[in-house]
């Protein structure tokens, strides 16, 4: 059968009252099941655990959205002998059955495309159009890598080898083995999705680490994957602390590959425990990591200032900056500083916060760690640059702050170099455009940028000089579309490991060529 030609997942527009209606009754039917206790899920077991945790709604601390069984080493051990158990078959089986349970994850996840959003509203404190764009794009993935994978299987066809007389050769991908999967909190549906997704689909087997503040949603996900039929063991879900069996799984001898996605440092230490090899250990491991970022948008003189200003803010505090995409800093030339600043400063004023069920543009952070490092970045911002917006909390029962804007801030300064991962927006002048790319390209990072000019021949050096992974002229630097912009970044951004395309599933594979004497 015939599969039609990869395709992105339509966004929702919440415009429409009708929408916006179905979605409202999706979240309302989400509350009345919430605080449902959890399982582990380890091969074909479900275990409750006695020691669970709770995954408590960001933008309401009264509401539970589920208690969580919290594993053990034990049950870290146990996930790792699944996983090993049902690779045995899983690597054999066809790439086109493999393909077919990730189809069918997409087309459910897309019937109850609400559901999940809904669910995303509640446990990450998404507005409706983050949370839908969040759920699109886990479909995205699940049809993009299922396609991918098919692709990939079709290699001596598509790229033949050079056949030499007197042999036939031939070339394949094949699994890697067993991954350790750690998705961020802040895509907590898509990302999750996608790692995972793309492991599986390449013939390997998973243990998921859930990241610790939305479990519910990733189990949601697991559920459906169990639901289409996938085998058992292929995808272990283990929710748990970090340091304790994230570290296990990492060191474990019989990890493949891990497949991370957070902070700098976590990722920096995952790379260090990944390069020990632990006794009985016969492969190097592999690390698929997508750290943070300092992304920034760059603004000329000939730009269209109404639509960079609306680029900046939007790239700043959509899902209140906790992307890290998210464009925390401006460098604006000199010649229209002051304008641009007056139309941000205006535009984030205009920000409601409030709770993301009544589809607030900005709602809370995801919880009380960041809300205090957050604030403390504010309290730094005030002695690097001048506070033009917010730089308060902001009222309600979760963790509120208020967009801020530093304006005259330095490139060296704290507030411009470090990742906050907070709605806090850093602004600088430039004399020119040359120095506002230079300016940009002071950072560790390298994952997102924006060029805003009218200037062809400057457009086109930008290209060249802006030092990211993704890099966007004359628009927003976050929401990276799932086959069209291929998403990671350079230096202490990760291992730019494009995620969402082409190269992605190579990572979780390793080739094999062979020849036949005829
Ligand atoms: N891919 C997302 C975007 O383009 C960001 C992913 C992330 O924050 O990890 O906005």
């Amino acid at each position: 059968q015939s599969i039609a030609p990869y395709a992105n997942e339509p966004l929702t527009d919440f415009q429409s009252e009708e929408n916006r209606m179905a979605m409202e009754a999706a979240i309302a039917r989400t509350k009345t099941i919430l605080g449902a206790s959890i399982p582990l899920r380890i091969g074909a077991e479900k275990i409750f655990t006695d020691l669970m945790t709770k995954s408590v709604n960001p933008g309401n601390l009264d509401e539970v959205v589920g208690y969580v069984s919290k594993a053990d080493l034990e049950h870290a051990e146990q996930a790792m002998q699944a996983a090993l158990f049902a690779f045995e078959s899983w690597k054999k089986t066809p790439v086109v059955e493999r393909a077919s349970y990730l189809f069918r994850a997409a087309r459910l996840m897309r019937e109850r495309k609400h559901e999940f959003s809904a669910l995303m509203v509640l446990e990450a404190g998404k507005n409706y159009a983050e949370a839908d764009a969040d759920a699109a794009e886990a479909i995205d993935f699940l049809e993009y890598y299922a396609r991918e994978m098919i692709r990939l299987s079709q290699i001596n066809e598509t790229m033949p080898l050079v056949q030499i007389q007197g042999e036939r050769n031939k070339f394949s991908y094949i699994p890697l083995g067993v991954g350790v999967v750690i998705p961020p909190w802040n895509f907590p549906l898509a990302i999750c999705a996608g790692m995972t997704s793309a492991a599986v689909v390449a013939g390997n087997t998973v243990v998921l680490k859930p990241a610790s503040p939305t479990p519910v949603i990733a189990y949601k996900f697991a559920k459906l994957m169990e639901e289409v039929g996938l085998p058992d063991g292929v995808i272990n879900y283990l929710p748990g602390s970090g340091s304790e069996i994230g570290d296990y799984l990492v060191t474990h001898p019989k990890t493949r590959f891990i497949s991370f996605t957070g902070s700098k440092e976590v990722g920096l230490r995952i790379n260090k425990l990944a390069a020990e090899v632990a006794p009985g250990q016969i492969w190097m491991k592999r690390l698929i990591a997508e750290m943070g970022g300092k992304d920034g948008i760059v603004v000329d003189e000939t730009a269209d200032l109404d639509a960079a200003a609306q680029a900046i803010v939007t790239s700043a505090f959509g899902f209140q900056g906790q992307k890290c995409s998210a464009g925390s800093r401006a460098l604006i030339v000199e010649d229209v500083y002051d304008e641009v600043v007056a139309k941000v400063t205006e535009l984030t004023r205009r920000l409601a916060v409030g709770m993301p069920e009544r589809n607030c543009p900005i709602g809370p952070v995801i919880d009380e760690s960041s809300y205090r490092r957050i604030l403390n970045y504010i309290e730094i911002g005030r002695g690097e640059g001048t506070l033009a917006v917010g730089g308060r909390i902001a009222g309600g029962n979760g963790y509120y702050i208020q967009p801020t804007v530093f304006v005259d801030v330095e490139g060296g300064a704290r507030i411009m170099q470090e990742e906050i991962f907070g709605p806090i927006l850093a602004i600088a002048k430039a004399k020119d455009w040359r120095e506002a790319i230079r300016l940009y390209n002071d950072t560790e990072f390298g994952l997102t940028g924006s060029f805003f000019s009218t200037d062809v021949d400057r457009i086109e050096e930008a290209a060249e000089t802006m030092h990211c992974g993704n890099l966007y002229m004359n628009r927003k630097c976050t929401g990276a579309f799932v086959g069209a912009h291929p998403f990671g970044g350079f230096n202490m951004s990760g291992t730019d490991s494009k995620a969402g395309g082409h190269d992605y599933l190579l990572l979780f594979t390793q080739a094999k060529a062979i020849s036949f004497k005829t």
